[in-house]
Parts: structure tokens; C-alpha cells; sequence
């Protein structure tokens, strides 16, 4: 079953994982989006939920989960396993 708890934090898993830069303070932060051809930092990334929002082409999801979906084309299943979120018994 899916181990919301076990989810990455946010910041280790765009950072570290996904080799995003997140630019400037506080809880939203901006980078470049990997799911148009960006060329300014148009995602927006919430530090705190991994929240994410593309001002420019609209991909969008509530936490990390969501964004490794979306950006891997994994199934929520899939992309719980891979991201050590998915706990059997
Ligand atoms: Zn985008």
C-alpha cells in the first residue's frame, strides 16, 4: 500500500533526483520545467508539499509523487515502488 510518509522531501528529491536548480526563498521556488522546452525557470515547486506548477505549459500536480508520474510516464503504483513509497504487508 502506498506509504504517503516515505515519500522523499521535497527539496532532496528535485535537487538530488531530478537535478533541478530551485531558485530563489521561501515556499515556492522556480525552475526550468522538464516537460516544455523551457528557457527561463517557469516551473514553480513548493519546498514544502512538492507541489508544482508550470506557468507556462500547465503541468501541474499536488506532490512529488504526481511529478515523478508525469515526468517518468509511470503508473502510481510504479512510482510509489520507485520512489520507496510502497510498502507490501
Ligand atoms: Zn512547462
Amino acid at each position: 500500500m502506498f506509504a504517503r510518509g516515505h515519500l522523499p522531501d521535497p527539496v532532496a528529491y528535485y535537487v538530488e533526483r531530478e537535478g533541478a536548480r530551485l531558485l530563489g526563498r521561501g515556499h515556492w521556488r522556480s525552475a526550468l520545467c522538464p516537460f516544455h522546452d523551457d528557457t527561463r525557470p517557469s516551473l514553480r515547486v513548493n519546498v514544502e508539499s512538492g507541489a508544482y506548477r508550470c506557468m507556462a505549459c500547465g503541468a501541474k500536480g499536488p506532490d512529488v509523487l504526481s511529478f515523478h508520474r508525469q515526468r517518468h510516464g509511470l503508473s502510481f503504483v510504479q512510482a510509489a515502488r520507485d520512489l520507496h513509497a510502497w510498502r507490501t504487508a
